[in-house]
């Protein structure tokens, strides 16, 4: 066996590259540096309820530091990848260069604007917490705009929503946006007795929900509709122009707030072989999650794509469970493979799939049935408290939704502007 110290270094503190490292910790066989963009990990599904003023961020965001304290062999780098030199084992980050014996790549994706420069310019995307608290801030001060202005068509503008993407996210912020409409409007805005704000959740397929159950979609589109939602399937946004979202049929919707929900596309790595990454950018892996062309770098979770797994011939879905599964799998091959015993090749153990439509109603589609309701919402909560990193926030975030739900009357609809960052 190899008795020196690995050095591992892994990029992207996610789902994936946490629960790597999380692994290796207190194992005196490995060094791991966590090099991450943020000084912090945080929990993307609950992203939508932060950009609505529903939880702190707070709630939903832990950082590494703290993860890391007292082990030994652990260390946190604040950078972002510039490259990789695979040449000599090391990368390039914004505030350092780094050595290492392994690599792994784990900084997942970014939002995809499809090429349509006006929408990357002035849409909403949603993330990371910089865009959820953008985005709050811009719902909210679009409101006070909307008090203020005696142009009509200004503020019909301005109390107008449009959320391009009718997946999970799209259909969860839609369904919170409405709700907070009916519960908080009326209370909090005076001014806008007798108007209506309108929320549009358009998207190019011709269901909301796409990859779920025919279930799912159904109870989405009818607890959306009941929400005054307005749903636009079967079109695409065009383009995001003069204060309009204009549609490929044609309609021009007046806005000032495009939420941008579309889709994703793998982070750049410049400095891997040619040939190694696929459709949507995603890194060419084989079953041990090793990129193609590499002796000692790895990718997992969203960045990767993997077609060996029998039954996902096409890659995996870009989800939290792959992430996790693979960060896991990767830690334990790489200390099986140091003491020169058998590695394992990724198998997903798919354990479904849910959305929270509104307050009390979910969907959730399991491996072999799906349900909808009371039951799929509490089961939501439950699911999404548990992942969550560190005990005080599990418990922060039950009580912020114990205290929301039940009084509909959530207290987080601050404006706050931060500074320019210092660079
Ligand atoms: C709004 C939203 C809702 C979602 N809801 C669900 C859901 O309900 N269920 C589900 O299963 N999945 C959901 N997903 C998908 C899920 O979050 C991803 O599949 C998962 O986060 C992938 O994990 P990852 O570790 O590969 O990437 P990420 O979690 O995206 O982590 C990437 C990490 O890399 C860091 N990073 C990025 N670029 C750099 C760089 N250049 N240098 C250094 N560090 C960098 C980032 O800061 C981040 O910490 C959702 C995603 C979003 C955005």
């Amino acid at each position: 066996m190899d008795t020196a110290v690995k050095k591992v270094v892994v990029v992207g503190g996610g789902f994936a590259g946490l629960n790597f490292a999380k692994q290796l910790m207190s194992n005196k066989d490995f060094a791991v540096t966590l090099v991450d963009t943020n000084n912090y990990h945080f929990f993307p599904p609950l992203l939508y309820q932060v950009a609505s003023g529903f939880i702190e961020l707070s709630n939903i965001s832990y950082p590494f530091r703290r993860l890391f304290q007292e082990k030994e062999n652990m260390r946190f780098h604040m950078g972002s990848l510039v490259r990789v030199n695979k040449d000599n084992n090391t990368i390039d980050t914004t505030t350092g260069t780094l050595a290492y014996d392994y690599l792994v790549l784990a900084l997942g994706t970014e939002t995809n604007y499809f090429g349509i420069e006006n929408v990357k310019q002035q849409a909403l995307p949603m993330k990371t917490i910089e865009d959820a608290v953008n985005l709050r801030n811009h719902l909210l001060l679009a409101m006070e705009k909307a008090v203020m202005t005696n142009d009509p068509a200004e503020k019909e503008k301005l109390l107008t929503i449009v959320i391009a993407g009718g997946g999970p996210t799209g259909v969860e912020i839609a369904g919170m946006l409405a709700e907070m409409g009916h519960h908080i409007g009326a209370k909090e805005y005076p001014e806008f007795t007798g108007i209506r704000s309108r929320i549009y959740l358009i998207d190019a397929g011709p269901v909301l929900l796409g990859p779920m159950s025919k279930v799912a979609q159904a109870e989405a589109t009818k607890v959306l509709g009941k929400l005054g939602v307005q749903i636009i399937t079967g079109v695409a946004v065009k383009d995001y122009a003069d204060g309009k979202v204009i549609l490929d049929n044609g309609t021009a919707i007046p806005t000032k707030s495009l939420i941008w929900t579309s889709g994703v596309i793998a982070r750049e790595v410049p400095g891997l072989p040619e040939g190694s990454t696929g459709r949507g950018r995603r890194i060419l892996v084989d079953a041990f999650n090793k990129v193609k062309g590499t002796a000692n770098i790895f990718a997992i979770g969203d960045i990767c794509y993997q077609d060996t797994d029998p039954q996902y011939p096409n890659g995996h879905p870009q989800l939290a469970q792959v992430a996790i599964q693979q960060g896991k799998l990767l830690a334990h091959n790489l200390q099986q493979f140091i003491a020169k015993q058998p590695i394992r090749p990724f198998i997903y153990v798919n354990k479904g799939s849910m959305a929270i439509i509104s307050k009390y109603k979910a969907v959730a589609d399991l491996p072999k049935f799906s349900f909808k309701g009371l039951l799929a919402w509490f089961v939501w909560l439950f699911i999404h408290i548990i992942p969550l990193v560190g005990f005080r926030n599990k418990a922060k975030l039950a009580f912020s939704w114990f205290y929301s739900f039940i009084t509909n009357n959530p207290t987080l609809r601050l404006i706050i502007r931060p500074k320019e960052r210092i660079s």
